[in-house]
């Protein structure tokens, strides 16, 4: 006899389980995805124990016939698929037809159905995979699974729990969020008499949003609106080196012929992202739903972490909540059983869509800090800090980069080490010593607090409370914006290195070294694309001695460096000649500078682009370049210095995320001195 054996399905059901059932929270994803497939518009979510004990979703779908009832619960029986052409063109949030069977196979399971054609419904009841009971049951239409003690039968499972607080966290993180994709729908979540989540349709994700989270951090976001772009299929006739580019020219439409439109695909983004202000210490707070079901993907990371590039602070996130929509066809779905992954078909062409609309918007609004945000004071609720899953924040971390997009560091180790650190740490108004002359004041001493009446309370951080109906009024009064700085009068100087200055609106205080760091980054990037960078030639070239890492770096981004203007040749072993730089660096930071991009060109070996390489370097130059605090300026040079940033495309924070600007509105002047 052979030692092949097939396992029994009830083995097979126990292994895919092992996949499919990670956690308390894994079960709620399923069955809540089951409940949205079957068309359901009200779902209630009950649990105890952080969902060990019971968790149990009632919805009003479209229900189960009897027979379909009994069939769910077979391996791969699913109602969503019927050939493998369907794979391509996955619509519903479940197609595996895997769910039931496993988790009723590591827990108890009751379920109760009803299907609107039927005038009796269904109960079944399974424990461990076998079945105990299947009877007819008045039931109203609907679902209701009710699945008990989750992993009785495999206490090896149960052991790797977490306590229930934070096994109840990762359920109403979820859940909260499925509420977010479907602001159309009700959602209820309770915890034994506990409820934390009760929301009822609404006609926009903007209201939806407040329900969830409130005012405050409402006005904390920043709205994508509905932005879309086209992508042209090329056909297989264009060769793949002229892409899409040649596709669109002119000359081929006519040869063509005007009728024969290429095919093409719509990409479409909504929802929310956090100002810059707003920085979180690892990725927890961005939720990204690509087809209305919630993923984990290492590419859309990258492309929102582009976006913020040199507007927070590379080991920071942002808030994001991102809905992308695109069609079926243009992404898979079945690449891991729990559904958590996708792989886009047009991968670079949807990370470079997310990366600039989320960047657009973010310079169109340009928001200015209020004293008031500090995120050093967000409240830190444990819902908010809990990705849904750690196995997919794990899988994320691990997972080898994509041979097509260049994944950044910071999605990769860097980012690891960030989720350890402790949100909202970063120092506000204080400033970091930049390596070079050491500031003469003392910066590391407490920040300065400036903070009219009482502190914030519950910015973004996810307060599963209910905020009642929606107030007209509640939706906030556009931004401050930085835009204002253009008409501000500079009063004076605080230690020579902030300028205050009155405005329209209240009072300004702006860091005048960051502030002259950003004037100074747009203008060397602008130069470097437009290919001529001011160049300054050395009376006595510069010789620097490097080490081997040092030597593999400067070949890999010599050319990067002569085109940000430093003649530099190699000179003997291990030597290279600087003959020439960019005039903005003075002789004597010269050294200090090519070493600080060579240790920058190091640190992004790690699989960084090119582009991002060369705004470091502009980075590099502008803030060796820019005026230091610390420094007295007339009025003329402060003018000066406000207009010119007034016209920069980013002026809300510096080129390595700090912020440059800091409001004081006349409303919170009023308020402190009692006057409203
Ligand atoms: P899949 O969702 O991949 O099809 P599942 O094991 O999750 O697989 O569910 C099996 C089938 O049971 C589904 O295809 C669907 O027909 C049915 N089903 C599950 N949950 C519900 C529900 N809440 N309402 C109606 N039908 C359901
Ligand atoms: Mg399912």
């Amino acid at each position: 006899m052979g030692r092949i054996r097939i396992l029994p399905d009830q083995v097979a059901n126990k292994i895919a389980a092992g996949e499919v059932v990670e956690r308390p929270a894994s079960v709620v994803k399923e069955l809540l995805e089951n409940s949205l497939d079957a068309g359901a518009t009200d779902l209630r979510v009950e649990v105890e124990a952080g969902g060990r004990r019971l968790i149990r979703i009632v919805d009003d779908g479209c229900g189960m016939l009897r027979d379909d009832a009994l069939l769910a619960f077979e391996r791969h029986a699913t109602s969503k698929l019927r050939d493998v052409k369907d794979l391509l063109s996955i619509t519903t949030l479940g197609f595996r037809g895997e769910a039931l069977p496993s988790i009723a196979s590591v827990s108890r399971l009751l379920l109760e159905t009803r299907a609107a054609e039927e005038t009796t419904g269904t109960r079944i009841e399974i424990a461990g995979g076998r079945m105990l009971r299947c009877e007819e049951a008045a039931l109203g239409g609907g679902t209701a699974i009710t699945v008990r003690d989750l992993f009785y039968n495999i206490p090896a499972r149960r052991k790797f729990l977490r306590t229930e607080p934070t096994e109840l966290a990762h359920i109403a993180s979820l859940v909260t969020h499925y509420s977010l994709a479907h602001p159309d729908k009700t959602f209820r979540l309770a915890s034994g008499p506990q409820e934390l989540l009760y929301v009822t349709p609404v006609g926009t994700m903007k209201e939806r949003v407040y329900q969830v989270f409130g005012s405050q951090v409402l006005e904390e976001l920043v709205d994508i609106g509905v932005r879309e772009r086209e992508l042209f299929i090329p056909p297989p006739s264009v060769p793949p080196s002229q892409g899409i580019a040649a596709y669109r020219t002119e000359a081929y439409r006519s040869e063509a012929g005007p009728d024969d439109d290429p095919p093409q695909r719509t990409f479409r983004l909504t929802g929310f992202f956090s100002r810059p202000q707003v920085q979180k210490g690892n990725r927890n707070s961005i939720f990204i739903f690509v087809n209305g079901r919630l993923i984990r993907d290492r590419l859309m990371l990258h492309a929102l972490s582009s976006a913020y590039r040199n507007l927070i602070p590379g080991s920071t996130y942002p808030f994001a909540l991102l809905f992308l929509g695109m069609d079926a066809e243009e992404v898979d779905v079945n690449v891991h059983p729990s559904k958590t992954e996708v792989r886009f078909r047009h991968g670079s062409f949807v990370h470079d869509f997310v990366r600039d609309t989320i960047r657009e918007r973010l310079m169109e609004s340009r928001p200015a800090p209020a004293f008031s945000q500090s995120p050093a004071r967000t409240p830190v609720q444990p819902a908010a800090h809990l990705p849904y899953s750690e196995f997919s924040q794990m899988m994320e971390d691990e997972a080898p980069v994509a041979a097509s997009m260049m994944v950044e560091a910071a999605a990769g180790p860097e980012a690891s080490e960030a989720t350890r650190r402790v949100a909202g740490t970063l120092p506000e108004f204080m400033l970091q010593p930049t390596r070079g002359p050491d500031p003469r004041l003392d910066f590391s001493a407490p920040p300065l607090e400036i903070t009219p009446g009482p502190p914030p309370s519950g910015k973004l951080s996810r307060r599963l409370d209910m905020h009642g109906e929606f107030p007209a009024d509640a939706i906030p009064a556009p931004e401050m914006s930085l835009s204002a700085l253009s008409d501000l009068r500079p009063l004076g100087q605080i230690h020579e290195s902030f300028i205050i200055a009155a405005g329209r609106d209240g009072l300004w205080i702006i860091d005048q070294h960051v502030a002259h760091e950003r004037i100074l980054f747009e203008q060397v990037l602008k130069q470097r694309a437009a290919g001529h960078v001011e160049m300054q030639r050395l009376l006595m070239p510069l010789i620097l001695q490097l080490t081997p890492e040092q030597q593999i770096d400067y070949a890999r981004i010599a050319d990067e460096l002569h085109a940000s203007g430093f003649e530099t040749e190699p000179f003997g072993n291990r030597t290279i000649a600087v003959k020439a730089a960019p005039a903005a660096v003075g002789a004597a930071d010269l050294e200090r500078v090519l070493f600080e991009i060579l240790e920058i060109a190091e640190g992004e070996l790690r699989g960084v682009s090119l582009d991002d390489v060369r705004r470091n370097i502009c980075a590099s130059i502008a803030c060796r370049a820019a005026i230091k605090i610390n420094m007295r300026l007339d009025a003329a040079k402060m003018e000066w210095l406000l207009r010119a940033l007034a016209a920069t495309d980013c002026p809300m924070s510096c080129p390595h995320g700090r912020p440059i600007a800091m409001h004081y509105g006349t409303r919170e002047i009023l308020k402190a001195f009692h006057r409203i």
